[in-house]
């Protein structure tokens, strides 16, 4: 049986067929290359097109026998969704309702979701766990708390089981050098900080330096992408041995400022790297940090790589490495 990964070509998506590929699953991934690449994708079948595009969406079907899918495909940029929320509605929670829909009339039942800490909005409790309220301060958190509660009734009228995966803030690439970050805009943090010391952009702009934290600027728990695609190995395993649904947070536990995080990355790159305060992005919550206890205990989850400075030393290497991504869009 296969692994259906939908945005399997993306940042996150590519690390998560990776570690498939490393325990011989079958894999089938579905990307528009819209933000994808090709050449990130190391194995399995690709197939180029949207899943809201409902013909191409039955060929995937009828030509692979998919046992479970893992949901990676969407737009998700906060600033972004403050000013198009429409086209988050659409990528994200229709997108979301088609692929469900076609699951449901291919008699496919597990599906492992890409969901963020942004469904939390700003947290109660400082770690955040699966119970903490949930009240998104962006469009974007808001679509994927609607497509966790579509899969809830998809799985109550179906028995479509889901694991929801609540990230918090991916960074760091692949240890063999061949897959990493490349967005086009890049607006994430590191990458944008080791553009910065590449000499690709003058400077980094800190969104916001007044915010109620010890240096003013936001504070986030950073996470090594291949800790997070280990733990979506590990959901599909737990789907299959007949698990019910459940939310689970991946982070590290442990917060760092955008000052702290520009700090190590010089520290890092051995360059400068400067930095001019600018005014904040619209619907940024001030701290973002998880407890990921329940991840540990149920799925077995063992993040391993969990010092920030090792994180940005391997976006360092793939950025450096590869100045211009992939080098693979016009
Ligand atoms: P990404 O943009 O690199 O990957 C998403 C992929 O999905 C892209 O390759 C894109 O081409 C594809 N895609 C988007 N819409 C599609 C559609 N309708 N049909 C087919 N393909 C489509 O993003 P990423 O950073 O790898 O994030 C992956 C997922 O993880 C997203 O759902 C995102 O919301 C979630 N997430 C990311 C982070 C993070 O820190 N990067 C944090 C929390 C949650
Ligand atoms: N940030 C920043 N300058 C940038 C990009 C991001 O100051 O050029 C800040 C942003 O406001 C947030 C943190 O860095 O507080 C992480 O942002 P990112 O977009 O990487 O991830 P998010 O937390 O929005 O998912």
């Amino acid at each position: 049986m296969a692994v259906l990964v939908t945005g399997g070509a993306g940042y996150i998506g590519s690390h998560a067929v990776a570690a498939l590929l490393e325990r011989g699953e079958e894999i089938v991934v579905v990307d528009s290359l819209r933000q994808g690449h090709r050449k990130a994708v190391l194995g399995g079948k690709l197939y180029v097109g949207d899943l809201r595009d409902s013909a191409f969406m039955d060929t995937v079907f009828q030509e692979n026998s998919i046992d479970a899918v893992i949901h990676f495909a969407a737009n998700s940029l906060v600033g972004e969704s403050m000013k198009v929320p429409g086209q988050y509605y659409h990528n994200n929670v229709y997108g979301t309702l088609c692929l469900l829909e076609k699951m449901n009339e291919y008699g496919v039942q597990k599906i492992v979701f890409s969901s963020t800490a942004a469904t939390y909005g700003e947290p109660e409790n400082v770690p955040i766990d699966e119970f903490d309220r949930t009240v998104p301060t962006n469009a974007y958190g808001e679509t994927k708390l609607a497509m966790e509660k579509m899969m809830k009734w998809f799985d109550v009228a179906h028995g479509i089981k889901f694991i929801s995966l609540r990230y918090f803030n991916a960074a760091g690439a692949h240890e063999s050098g061949k897959i990493g970050e490349d967005h086009d805009p890049e607006t994430h943090l590191i990458p944008i900080v080791l553009q910065a010391a590449l000499g690709q952009r003058p400077h980094i702009s800190v969104f916001g330096d007044d915010y109620a934290t010890p240096d003013g600027t936001c504070i986030r728990d950073y996470i090594h992408v291949s800790d997070l695609a280990d733990a979506h190995v590990l959901a599909v395993d737990r789907l299959r041995s007949g698990a019910d649904s459940a939310v689970y947070n991946l982070g590290n536990g442990q917060g760092f400022s955008v000052k702290e995080v520009i700090g190590i990355a010089r520290s890092v790159t051995g360059r400068e790297i400067p930095m001019v305060i600018e005014a904040r992005r619209a619907g940024d919550p001030a701290v973002l940090v998880a407890s990921s206890e329940r991840a540990r205990k149920e799925l077995g989850w063992n993040p391993h790589r969990n010092k920030l400075e090792d994180i940005i030393r391997s976006a360092w290497n793939w950025h450096s490495a590869n100045p211009k991504g992939y080098n693979d869009k016009q």
